[in-house]
Order: structure tokens, then sequence, then C-alpha cells
């Protein structure tokens, strides 16, 4: 059967176990590829430049930026993030699955590139990864110890600015318990491969 791609956009607060969920989900799903996002940030220990992120200076990302290169970028953190169209756009055209863990500045970008092109609109799929409350965050954000109490105030705050946003999102996974999350969010997926949407012939003709 020709099927087109999906386009499937993961956003969550830090301190939401987004992370953890994802990796989960790519493990289950091995045709899923994940888009190599551009970052300003420096890495952190472990992470490969062209695995986690590309690790770019300021004026790179500036030079892609003016290029056209992004679908879609925003500072997070004071770092520049974007989302390369040589990514997505390729892949979803040949009929694969590309995940895309992005802020919520960028899924809005995406939805709105989605009203202006169809291919996108009808590969677009949008899930936030939500806490049980926004306490719980603070507790984990907390507990991991990495942050200063002010970066600590910033990330909830963002936290829950990211959250009120739950309504541009298709579906919203609750990680309370991560085993139930993990089970979850794998459903999602699974179930967005069976989208008629996404079926590119005419059938039982
Ligand atoms: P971190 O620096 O912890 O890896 O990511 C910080 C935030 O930036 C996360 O919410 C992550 O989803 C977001 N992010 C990562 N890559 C991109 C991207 O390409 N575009 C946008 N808009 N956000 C991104």
């Amino acid at each position: 059967m020709k099927k087109s791609g999906n386009l499937i956009v993961i956003s969550g607060p830090s301190g939401v176990g987004k992370s953890t969920l994802v990796k989960r989900a790519m493990a289950e799903l091995p045709d899923l590829q994940f888009s190599v996002s551009c970052t300003t940030r420096t890495p952190r220990e472990g992470e490969e430049h062209g695995k986690a992120y590309y690790f770019l200076s300021r004026e790179e990302f500036a030079e892609k930026l003016a290029a056209g290169e992004f679908l879609e970028h925003a500072e997070v953190f004071r770092n520049c993030y974007g989302t390369l169209k040589s990514e997505v756009l390729n892949r979803i055209r040949r009929g694969e699955e590309v995940l895309l863990d992005i802020d919520v500045q960028g899924a809005k970008q995406i939805r709105q590139a989605a009203e202006n092109d169809p291919e996108i609109r009808n590969a677009a799929q949008f899930i936030l990864i939500a806490p049980p409350s926004l306490d719980v965050i603070r507790q984990r954000l907390a507990g991991r110890n990495s942050e200063t109490p002010e970066q600590l105030e910033l990330r909830l705050a963002a936290a829950a600015g990211e959250l009120r946003n739950y309504r541009i999102y298709d579906y919203m996974v609750v990680n309370g318990d991560l085993d139930t999350a993990a089970v979850e969010l794998i459903a999602v997926l699974k179930a967005m491969r069976l989208r008629t949407a996404n079926i590119q012939e005419e059938l039982f003709v």
C-alpha cells in the first residue's frame, strides 16, 4: 500500500520525562526517525554532534536561518534551536516517519506551516507530554539539582506557559507513571500509522 509519511511533533516542559519517553518509543518503533535539530547550546556529557543535535555557533545558526534552511526555529532558555527542512521534508515525501522533539513555539510554527502546505498538513500530528501537576515538575526539577533557584523558577514559568497551550496538540500523554505513559505514547504513535489520510492510492476498486 502506498503511504505518505508522518511528521510527529512532541513537546513537553523540562522535567516531564519527555526524553525518556521518546527513547522508549524509538526503541519500540525502529522505523521512527529522530529529526536532529540545530542548537547553539553547549553539548552535555555524552551528547554527540549529529546524533543529539547539530551543535552550531551563533554565526553558523544565523547563516542557516538567513539561507531559509529551517522549517521552524525558536529561542529556548537563551539558546537558539531549529529544525532543518532537510531533516524532515524529503523523508515525509518518501512515506517515512519523523519525530520532532521541539518546544511549543516550534509546534505553533509547524501548525502555521501546515496551513499553507497540504503535505505538512496531512503529515503533522502533535503530542504533548504533560505532568500530572505543576508541583510534580517543581519537585522533579529541584530533585535534579542541576539548576540554580533562579533557573528553576524560569523553567517552571516556562513549563506553565507551555502547558497552557495544550489545545494546540492533538494528544496529551500524562506522565505520572512512566510505564503507563510509555504504553500510551506508543499506542498513539502506532495509531497514527493507521490513519486513512496517509493512504496514497485508491483502494478496493
Ligand atoms: P534541551 O536543551 O534540554 O535539549 O532542550 C530544551 C528545549 O528545546 C526542549 O523543550 C526541546 O524540546 C526544545 N528543542 C529542541 N530542539 C528544538 C528545535 O529544533 N526547535 C524548537 N523550537 N525547540 C527545540
